[in-house]
């Protein structure tokens, strides 16, 4: 593992190496972030791939994000990361959107579902991206392991992660993933736009399944490289009643909004995280300004 950059963040060193991964380190007992580090930015509800569980509700007629021209850009930090979700039809200005954040040293990350990845258009634009170094995480979620030559083109790549949904991905398609090597993303389940209905009208509830996955977690912890969990996911498979408190301090990234904060950009707004119903307008905010109402918004709720 090659480390690619170091800075310093309030009382927090920051080092990220070339294949993804993050380390904080503080003398102090307690990490205080002077700025955020990272974020999930949303920038489309266009989409033509249907999920009956889509969280976002995205559809064909969905809307595209205002994606250039905003203030905060130029306030982000070098060499802090963005996560955008990619989709089809592509969005016509990510080119020059991931061009501009480039220039400015983001690092940019997409999330992208297998059949759009399997897409060979798609494939070849993206592959153009991370020859430029426009792109350096991709997460693909998951929609058939056994596709053809899914698991060869996932290798192709130095940093892809799978992205599993905790409940939703059927055990059998993570066992059919394991010793290849390959990076897994829990993630938990949002029960948010089409997701709430999904939720409800489902034969075997997503909680029982929740649960198979949760017995088998040592199975999937031995079957890949590395295998990470989303905040909600960490709650919802209890997660930290298997850590030792030295083991939970070392993995554990922090809470939503202490480091990161959401941003969606088709609406126009931010947010603690995707989930959260308090949203506040981006405008011509900085992102410092913008992470200082997050801290606050934290603060007031653990008064
Ligand atoms: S979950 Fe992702 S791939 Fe599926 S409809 Fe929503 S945006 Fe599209």
């Amino acid at each position: 593992m090659k480390r690619l950059y170091t800075y310093q963040n309030g009382n927090t060193t920051t080092t990220i190496y070339d294949d993804g991964t993050k380390t904080h380190f503080t003398m102090d007992d307690e990490f205080e972030f002077e700025f955020p580090e990272s974020h999930d930015i949303s920038i489309s509800q266009c989409c033509d791939n249907g999920c009956e569980w889509c969280y976002y509700g995205c559809s064909p007629t969905g809307k595209h994000a205002q994606l250039l021209g905003w203030r905060f850009f130029g306030s982000m930090r070098p060499y802090t990361e963005i996560a955008i979700n990619l989709q089809r039809p592509l969005h016509p200005d990510l080119g020059r959107f991931l061009f501009l954040m480039n220039s400015h040293h983001i690092i940019c990350n997409v999330t992208i579902n297998q059949n759009h990845f399997m897409d060979d258009e798609i494939r070849r634009q993206l592959d153009v991206w991370v020859r430029q170094g426009f792109v350096k995480g991709i997460g693909i979620s998951l929609t058939d392991p056994t596709q053809d030559g899914f698991i060869d083109e996932v290798k192709k790549y130095s940093n892809t992660v799978i992205h599993v949904i905790a409940g939703v991905t059927p055990w059998e398609d993570i066992q059919y993933l394991m010793g290849h090597g390959l990076k897994l993303l829990i993630l938990g389940y949002k029960k948010t736009g089409r997701g709430k209905k999904y939720y409800d009208g489902l034969f075997i509830p997503i909680i029982t399944q929740m649960k198979y996955l949760e017995g088998g977690l040592d199975e999937v912890i031995n079957g890949f490289k590395v295998v990470s969990f989303d905040n909600l996911a960490i709650e919802q498979l209890h997660i930290r009643d298997r850590l030792s408190d030295k083991e939970w301090d070392m993995f554990y990234g922090g809470d939503d909004g202490t480091v990161t904060f959401f941003i969606d950009l088709v609406k126009g707004v931010f947010a603690r995280n995707s989930l959260s119903q308090i949203t506040y307008p981006i405008g011509d905010k900085t992102i410092d300004e913008m992470f200082e109402i997050i801290k606050e918004e934290i603060k007031k709720g653990s008064d």
